[in-house]
């Protein structure tokens, strides 16, 4: 499906300050804009219309039961958590500190107010495999409901969020890239069951300080292809500018982080493989 983005320098700070900000307080820091600079409108032109980001108007992937399945790792995969107290040797909090997610019976668990969980290793371009449940006692709503997310290099959430009728603005849904794109179908399992992220990430490339290729993201969602080899187009912020000039040089390598978003949400069977570029 091709799509076009458009920009346009149109005030709009009364219509975005209405959006659920989604890792607001990370980012804020990141992107204040110069004062000078004027906000910008972003749609995204699609087959069934132009649509603002976090647009709740916007038609909803169509919802599919997905099949029963359980991945094991492979020979050549990093074991980031298998469910034992010492894998989260492996993770700290965004501070370097020892995080106060919980383990308990094979899984670790955020803790609201404890933050992001990341890996000390750091990996550029990968395959990503992660387990998740969401809680199986339903509180709250819309992005309020299950939160989390899988994040790539820090930067690139791949939403995690109990979307099993529940409805929250399509490109913030279960397997969004965030304020991004759309998941293809919703293959979304009951709160409380264990689900599945299967992700293959080609990460950007930068010269000189300018992107030269642009990240690709492959999600497969319960086994389920939910994103198709989306290629990011601007830069990664959740209501920053969809324009391939937003884009800002990061780091060939970042951690993998986990989303404390105020909901116990668990992870487990997390590995990951390192792609050559
Ligand atoms: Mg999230």
């Amino acid at each position: 499906m091709s799509r076009m983005l458009v920009v346009a320098g149109v005030s709009l700070l009364g219509l975005l300050a209405g959006c659920a900000s989604e890792k607001a307080t990370e980012t804020a820091a990141k992107v204040e804009p110069a004062a000078e600079q004027k906000p910008v409108i972003q749609y995204v032109d699609t087959p069934t219309g132009r649509w603002m980001i976090h647009d709740e108007n916007r038609p909803a992937p169509p919802v599919i039961t997905p099949g029963a399945r359980r991945s094991s790792p492979p020979s050549d995969a990093v074991i980031l958590f298998e469910g034992k107290d010492t894998d989260l040797a492996k993770w700290t909090d965004t501070k370097g500190h020892e995080s106060k997610w919980i383990i308990r019976d094979g899984y670790m668990e955020s803790v609201k107010g404890a933050g992001y969980i990341q890996t000390k290793e750091k990996f550029g371009s990968c395959q990503l495999h992660v387990e998740f449940a969401t809680p199986e006692k339903v509180v709250g709503n819309s992005q309020g409901r299950g939160n989390s997310g899988v994040f790539l290099q820090g930067e690139y959430e791949i939403q995690v969020l109990d979307s099993y009728e529940n409805k929250t603005y399509p490109d913030g849904q279960c397997a969004a890239l965030y304020g991004r794109a759309v998941p293809l179908v919703n293959a979304c399992r009951k709160p409380g069951e264990w689900q599945t992220y299967d992700i293959i990430f080609h990460s950007a490339i930068f010269k000189d300080g300018k992107i030269v290729r642009q990240p690709t993201f492959t999600v497969i969602h319960n086994g389920v292809l939910v994103q198709d080899h989306v290629t990011l187009e601007g830069g990664t912020q959740w209501n920053g500018p969809h324009a391939i000039s937003s884009f800002q040089p990061i780091p060939d390598k970042g951690a993998i982080q986990l989303q404390d978003h105020g909901n116990p949400v668990r992870y487990r069977n997390i590995w990951v493989r390192e792609l050559k570029d």
